[in-house]
């Protein structure tokens, strides 16, 4: 029998929950979900003065967001500290860590030392107990760090899921420090404790993090683990090419929402930032779980692209049923001032759906339906709203009072008018615009009368 898939997304709470970040977590979420796994959030919130609660409700927000749900978690590793000292106190017992009391200012003369040797700068050995070695005595009153024994042999090595085999010669590896002098454990100490304990058996994570990797394999041999497999994504890269940051735009997830993005947009076009089905480019959250195959993750950088992300957006607003998108674009037409609970607001969203990128587009749309009148400014009604063209509404408007009021009814009376008079459509529609809407430039004439109702329309024609 092979061993269940377990997965886990592990964040720093130090700030929103940012594209890459989203990105790792949907990855892992969905080889857990493929594989009928579980998926675990653990927050890594040990680094106290940069983790704050909000950058923890931020990170929640964001995956409940785009509906990323863990089956277990969050778990929090400050809540851990007695497990990591415990596990501490083992490896001190075993032999695999150590008490090191080299001062920081030795520690950095060593480097230095090795570095004008033209070797790479690290611990030179001083306290790792050798067999037969004796250790210099303890320097008094001075707190010691403990040191993880890295073996000094052979090298590091694994089978990367995205990145292929990579390794590290164990030589090239310092001692780390484990736990500091206060004896809190240090990140790669806690992150290990935590995969082991958590029995996770996929890590995929950035690949800021492969040079991390051997330690924790190492570390977690000591402890006896089985160590998992590894996947490290390439990084997200702005437009330009440079790293994806606030540069470019929102990078936080949350900012997506408020912006008008639909979650499944988002999904499906972070699922192809750096992961692809053939020549795919839209599928259901559902397809992407069926699909999701670590062999086509890319081994190159993918880069953000605000079009695509916008076009893939608007294929979910077009597929999302009338009355859903009017349930989310409501509020934000009561944000603008206008009447969120129109009765027409289905109607309207039906009329603007097909153009709109954005549900923000949308409500800004939705506005000349449903915000306040905005009548034409003067150098637009001086234009086109001038003796003749009125005389020409007023005309219309006595046709338009005895007119069903639907749509095929009201285009049918704009082409006869029209016909009559001799006129091109926009003889007739532009000013008809100006006149209703205030702007030239609307939706069908005929939609946007129909929408507006009939003692609207006439009512603004009167006052001309
Ligand atoms: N906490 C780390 C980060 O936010 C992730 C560590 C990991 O996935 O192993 O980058």
């Amino acid at each position: 029998m092979t061993t269940p898939v377990r997965t886990r997304f592990a964040p720093s709470p130090t700030g929103f929950l940012h594209l890459g970040g989203a990105r790792t977590a949907l990855f892992s979420w969905a080889y857990a979900r493929h594989h009928g796994g579980t998926f675990v959030l653990r927050v890594e919130d040990t680094d106290l003065e940069r983790s704050t609660p909000e950058a923890v409700q931020a990170i929640l927000d964001g995956m409940r967001w785009l509906q990323l749900d863990a089956d277990e978690g969050p778990f929090y590793q400050m809540q851990r500290m007695d497990r990591y000292r415990e596990v501490l106190a083992g490896m001190l017992a075993a032999g695999t860590a150590y008490y090191c009391y080299s001062s920081p200012e030795e520690v950095e003369a060593m480097r230095e030392a090795a570095r004008a040797q033209g070797l790479k700068p690290r611990y030179d050995g001083t306290w790792r107990p050798e067999p037969g070695k004796t250790l210099p005595p303890v320097p008094e009153g001075r707190k010691p760090v403990i040191r993880f024994r890295n073996p000094q042999e052979g090298e590091t090595s694994w089978n990367d899921m995205v990145k292929g085999p990579i390794r590290f010669a164990n030589t090239e590896l310092d001692d780390l420090i484990i736990a500091r002098p206060d004896g809190t454990p240090t990140y790669n100490f806690c992150v290990v404790v935590d995969d082991l304990d958590m029995n996770i058996t996929h890590v995929i994570r950035g690949d800021d993090h492969v040079n991390n990797t051997p330690r924790q394999i190492n570390i977690l041999k000591a402890l006896g683990g089985t160590v998992p497999e590894y996947g490290h994504l390439p990084m997200i890269l702005g437009p330009d090419g440079e790293k994806l940051s606030k540069r470019h735009g929102a990078v936080s997830v949350m900012e997506y929402d408020r912006d008008g993005y639909l979650p499944e947009a988002m999904i499906n076009y972070l699922a192809r930032l750096g992961w692809s089905h053939g020549d795919d480019e839209l599928f259901t959250r559902e397809q992407f779980v069926e699909w999701f195959d670590p062999s086509h993750l890319s081994r190159s950088a993918a880069q953000w692209d605000p079009k695509k992300l916008n076009w893939v957006n608007a294929h979910y607003i077009k597929q999302t049923p009338d009355a859903e998108l009017a349930k989310l674009v409501a509020p934000r037409i009561a944000a603008r001032g206008g009447k969120a609970d129109a009765d027409n607001l289905e109607a309207v969203i039906a009329l603007l759906k097909d153009r709109a990128e954005t549900l923000e587009q949308l409500a800004d749309g939705a506005m000349l339906f449903c915000g306040p009148h905005e009548p034409a400014p003067a150098e637009l009604a001086q234009e086109h709203l001038g003796d003749d063209n009125r005389a020409l509404l007023r005309d219309f408007a006595a046709l338009l009072a005895d007119t069903p009021w639907q749509r095929e009814a009201l285009n049918a009376q704009v082409k006869a008018f029209i016909k009559e008079r001799g006129l091109k459509m926009p003889q007739l529609a532009i000013p008809l615009r100006v006149a209703v809407v205030g702007r030239t430039q609307t939706p069908s004439i005929d939609a946007v009368l129909e929408l507006l109702g009939r003692d609207t329309v006439l009512g603004r024609l009167a006052q001309l």
